[in-house]
């Protein structure tokens, strides 16, 4: 944060501090986007810049303060409230506001499975998250990503192939707090990080050992390009290998690159090798993530296709190879830089 973002957010802290103090009616404020997209998130508690990301409450969090309701407002209609307000008009607004919270386990994983045969005990995972913002319909956000995991599994149902590993869908809830879904079918699964992130160390379950590997979908709408293979080099020539027979669909892409956000990093933290696809990003930051444009006739049918056969494509090569996935050496706390 530049010092004048950061005096900016000084200013937005205490205006929202005074709002909550005075208990105003509600917050309104300008939404990014144009042509009527609101985008919209959760409520914010108000922070100080300073105040670490880790301390920070979320407003959904049951010990959560009380605060005043926030509304985004579309640019045109905040602009024209605006505009009146300075030529001296007293809008009013009225606002019908319906919402309540949800009970705290009321979050669910959806998981199935092809069995595999010989090595049965093994196991493939693709997924996508299952939950959305409650803006759109969450159509890109991610609907498409779990229609491509449901439809690469239907796939490999109707082609009548047994695969050698099992192959296991996971449609994860609460991925958009904060991969609480996948995180947790992992830590219950397979093993966690234990102790601080500045010292921690990974213990993994028996489970763990019978993993192979784990795909993910969840960047929009747009078709496979590639791979984001985590920083582990020993994935490329298997990767390269698949590809391969995909450069007629434009997938050819590697790249050691990390990507995060998604559901893959609850593998990736504990050592798992996860992976998310590099997918075309067509109107996904500019229209229709976590905005009220989130719905169906953003979805590009021929694209999920495309992402759907390359799913199914790389789970039953995954569950066909000999020996497991080739893992990177177990994550380890991060010197801090600048420490001697
Ligand atoms: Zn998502």
């Amino acid at each position: 944060m530049n010092a004048e973002q950061k005096a900016r957010a000084i200013v937005n802290f205490h205006k929202q501090e005074l709002c909550d103090k005075e208990g105003v009616a509600a917050i309104l404020t300008i939404s990014g986007g144009d042509g009527g997209n609101v985008y919209v998130q959760q409520a914010n508690v108000a922070a100080h810049p300073d105040t670490p990301f880790t301390r920070r409450i979320s407003a959904y969090d049951p010990k959560a303060p009380r605060i005043s309701t926030q509304i985004q407002v579309g640019a045109e209609h905040y602009n024209r409230l605006v505009r009146m307000i300075q030529k001296g008009e007293h809008p009013k607004l009225a606002l019908d506001l319906e919402v309540s919270f949800t009970k705290e386990d009321s979050c669910w994983d959806i998981l199935a499975e092809l069995p595999g045969s010989d090595l049965k005990n093994e196991l493939v995972m693709i997924g996508a998250h299952f939950d959305s913002w409650h803006g759109g319909t969450g159509a890109t956000d991610n609907g498409t990503g779990s229609a491509v995991c449901l439809e690469a599994m239907r796939i490999l149902k109707m082609v009548g192939l047994t695969p050698r590993r099992t192959i296991r869908i996971g449609l994860w809830s609460g991925e958009e707090q904060g991969l609480l879904g996948s995180a947790a079918y992992v830590k219950k699964h397979f093993g966690e990080r234990v102790g601080p992130d500045s010292n921690f160390t990974v213990t993994l379950k028996p489970e763990a050992e019978k993993f192979s590997v784990y795909f993910n979908n969840d960047n929009g709408s747009g078709k496979v390009r590639g791979v984001y293979m985590q920083a582990n080099e020993s994935v490329r020539p298997i990767f390269r290998a698949w590809l391969a027979q995909f450069r007629d669909l434009g997938a050819a892409t590697l790249t050691l690159e990390n990507t995060g956000g998604t559901d893959h990093l609850s593998f990736d933290q504990i050592g798992l090798p996860g992976f998310q696809f590099i997918q075309d990003p067509i109107e996904y930051g500019t229209r229709t993530h976590h905005s009220t444009m989130d719905v169906f006739d953003r979805a590009q049918p021929d694209d999920l296709k495309q992402a759907s056969v390359i799913m199914a494509a790389f789970a039953y090569n995954a569950a066909m190879r000999d020996g497991q996935f080739p893992r990177k050496p177990l994550p380890q706390p991060q010197t801090p830089r600048g420490s001697q």
